[in-house]
């Protein structure tokens, strides 16, 4: 094993209530948005956060719904004096849209357009088709002998925005959002805008099939109280995979809603 710089990541919260992915290495975390609904909870996961990593150096925002960034969460970010990184056309709509009519004059907004760092991160946002401007990252950082390689995605339903970049991740957080038997049960038109766990285990396949290793751990997110159960998420994928003959060689999980995931190591080691 080659030791070398490592990856870890936490999932805070995940699906249409809210969400707050966390990202970081030894040195540098990120959060990938933040949509919870108080400065109260804001607070709560940063000590969470904090007592098992760095202090979060940004905040990338993936677009502007309110289960992604809000009022309260940039609140803290104020406070705390963390960049919030946001895509240059959403920076307008940010403003009107979660400043409430106050003012947030010590807020840095950062406007991305291409590929950015944050300590020893490297992000390069993707574009995807939502109902709005939204945005995947893929995050790199340097290992010993090569880049570590995270990708973040949920919010899209055009599987190819993101197909090609999921090739050689090390990890991949995908949206699996509904089960398509409980989506005619409980029909929510919204649910065109997001990704059903059957498109979601094709997309998954096909990476693993384009791809020389296995990525370290794949997290579903973005599951659908109503329409979805991480039991049905994962067997879906599993399924498909057997069908297709394709080894399931990594760790499958799926976040939990409201509650914290486990922390996932994505090890920059060569096995
Ligand atoms: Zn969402
Ligand atoms: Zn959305």
């Amino acid at each position: 094993m080659m030791p070398g710089m490592s990856m870890y990541f936490k999932s805070f919260a995940s699906s249409s209530g809210g969400n707050c992915l966390a990202l970081w290495t030894d040195r540098t975390a990120i959060l990938i948005d933040c949509g919870l609904g108080s400065m109260k909870r804001t607070r709560q996961m940063l000590t969470a956060h904090n007592a098992a990593a760095p202090p979060v150096s940004a905040v990338l925002v993936s677009h502007l719904h309110s289960d992604h960034i809000g009022y309260y969460p940039l609140r803290v970010f104020e406070q705390l004096a963390v960049p919030v990184h946001v895509h240059a056309g959403s920076v307008e709509p940010l403003r009107q849209r979660h400043f409430n009519g106050y003012g947030f004059g010590e807020l840095a907004l950062e406007a991305y357009a291409d590929s950015f760092s944050v300590g020893d991160l490297s992000v390069e946002p993707i574009a995807v088709s939502h109902s709005c401007p939204t945005f995947g990252f893929v995050i790199r950082c340097r290992a010993a002998d090569r880049w570590i390689k995270a990708v973040i995605a949920t919010d899209f339903n055009r599987p190819d925005d993101i197909s090609g970049h999921l090739v050689d991740a090390d990890f991949i957080f995908i949206e699996s959002n509904h089960d398509l038997a409980l989506l005619k049960q409980y029909y929510n038109p919204n649910s065109r805008y997001h990704m059903p766990n059957p498109k979601t285990a094709e997309l998954l396949a096909r990476a693993r099939m384009q791809s020389k290793r296995a990525p370290a751990a794949v997290m579903l997110g973005h599951l659908s109280a109503q329409r979805n159960r991480p039991k049905i998420a994962i067997a879906e994928i599993e399924n498909h995979f057997k069908q297709q003959a394709l080894p399931l060689d990594f760790q499958l999980l799926a976040a939990p809603q409201k509650e914290a995931s486990e922390t996932v190591h994505i090890s920059g080691e060569i096995a």
